[in-house]
C-alpha cells in the first residue's frame, strides 16, 4: 500500500505568526520572505487560513509536460529543477495555489514535507504526516 508523507495542519491552533513562513523561507531562499515560502498563512473571518501542499491531488504531476514533477517513494510530489522548463502550467493547475512561483525566478517551488515549519511553529497548528493509501 503506497504512502504519502504530508504536512497537516489545525487551523484552529494557529494563531497567525508567521513562525512557519519564516523558517520555510529562510531555509530554501535564505531570507524572511512569505512570498517564498511554500507554506502560506492568511488571516480569515475564522481564524488563520494555512495553504500548503497535500501531495495527493497531483494535477500538477499530470500537467507538467516535460515530467520535472514526479512523486517520491515516500508520496511527496517533487519538482525537478534542473528538467523545469519554468512555464508555471503547475501553478496555473493547482486548485489551491500551493505551488508557487516568486517573479524574476526560473521555476516555481512547493512543500516538499520536509518539516522545518513544523519544528518551528510554536502552538502544533502544522506537523508532518504519513498516510497509507489504497
Ligand atoms: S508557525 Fe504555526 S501558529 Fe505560526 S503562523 Fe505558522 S502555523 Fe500558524
Amino acid at each position: 500500500m503506497p504512502s504519502v508523507k504530508r504536512l497537516a495542519s489545525d487551523s484552529s491552533k494557529c494563531i497567525g505568526c508567521g513562525a512557519c513562513m519564516t523558517a520555510c523561507s529562510t531555509l530554501f531562499f535564505k531570507v524572511d520572505d512569505p512570498a517564498r515560502s511554500c507554506i502560506s498563512v492568511t488571516p480569515s473571518d475564522s481564524g488563520s487560513k494555512i495553504t500548503v501542499c497535500d501531495q495527493t491531488c497531483r494535477l500538477c504531476v499530470a500537467e507538467c509536460p516535460v515530467q520535472a514533477l514526479t512523486v517520491s517513494s515516500q508520496g511527496v510530489v517533487m519538482l525537478d529543477r534542473k528538467l523545469c522548463v519554468g512555464c508555471l502550467a503547475c501553478v496555473a493547475v493547482c486548485p489551491i495555489g500551493a505551488i508557487r512561483h516568486y517573479p524574476g525566478s526560473a521555476n516555481p517551488f512547493k512543500c516538499i514535507a520536509c518539516g522545518a515549519c513544523a519544528r518551528k511553529c510554536p502552538t502544533g497548528a502544522i506537523g508532518i504526516v504519513v498516510e497509507e493509501r489504497s
